[in-house]
């Protein structure tokens, strides 16, 4: 076995371990793979075995690879009778995004889980206007009460999500949040069980329509911890990518 299917065994196993642990179902929690250290050969490889979800933060890695992943997957699926991998990959935004970049982003992903401020908001909800499209976002929150760049502060998050939620062109549809820069457990579960209040919150608020309800977090080293604490999305990269 390759090292990236091994390393995708071994993450599998911990998902579904962490799952049982809480009583959660495995079809609960989503994977999003991260492939920003990933070559395009090596995506591939992992589409082989039949995933189909991908995140990245880089918009020429995205563009890059996303194009030679659906090159090989129509290659293949044109040399076998029956098609043997899955016809569509939904890549997702899950890093900064500039204001000037959101026109090129949005044909290229089916969500953004990075949405902290009004203003890419409102460019957001413009661009996506123009295109006749409505893209699904996440509200990204800075939890970890540590100066991170990014994420809008916990106080102002249920504001925010107001505002999202006025705009025409946006579905807001969940939260995303990243834990503390810590090899400390107690400090990441408990930044993690502050964005689930948080989450719930805002679910529980009427303003949204109902769809507002996944929540995006965990990471390759603290994914089962974001599992056990309700998370319904993990971003994973290098737990899959390193040798
Ligand atoms: C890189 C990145 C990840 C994945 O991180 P790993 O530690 O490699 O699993 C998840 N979320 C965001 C926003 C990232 O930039």
């Amino acid at each position: 076995m390759s090292n990236i299917a091994e390393n995708l065994k071994i993450v599998e196993e911990n998902i579904e371990n962490a799952c049982k642990r809480v009583g959660r179902s495995r079809e609960s929690v989503e994977m999003i793979i991260v492939t920003k250290t990933a070559t395009a050969e090596e995506i591939c490889e992992v589409v082989k075995l039949g995933y189909s979800n991908f995140g990245e933060n880089r918009i020429p890695h995205l563009k890059q690879v996303s194009q030679e992943v659906a090159k090989f997957i129509l290659e293949t699926n044109a040399e076998v009778r029956k098609p043997t991998l899955p016809s569509h990959i939904s890549w997702q935004m899950i890093g900064h995004l500039q204001r000037n970049k959101v026109k090129q982003i949005l044909p290229l992903v089916s969500s953004i889980h990075s949405l902290d401020t009004l203003r890419l908001a409102e460019e957001i909800n413009t661009a996506a206007g123009k295109l006749q499209m409505k893209p699904k976002v996440y509200l990204q929150v800075n939890c970890s009460g540590e100066p991170q760049k990014y994420g809008v502060p916990v106080g102002a998050a249920t504001y925010l999500a107001e505002q999202i939620c006025t705009m025409p062109h946006l579905q807001l549809i969940g939260m995303m949040t990243m834990a503390p820069l810590t090899e400390d457990q107690d400090r990441i579960r408990s930044s993690f069980r502050r964005a689930k209040e948080i989450f719930d919150d805002i679910r529980d608020l009427e303003f949204h329509e109902s769809k507002f309800k996944y929540l995006s977090m965990g990471m390759s080293n603290d994914y089962e911890i974001a599992i056990e604490e309700g998370a319904t999305h993990l971003r994973i990269g290098s737990a899959i990518f390193r040798n």
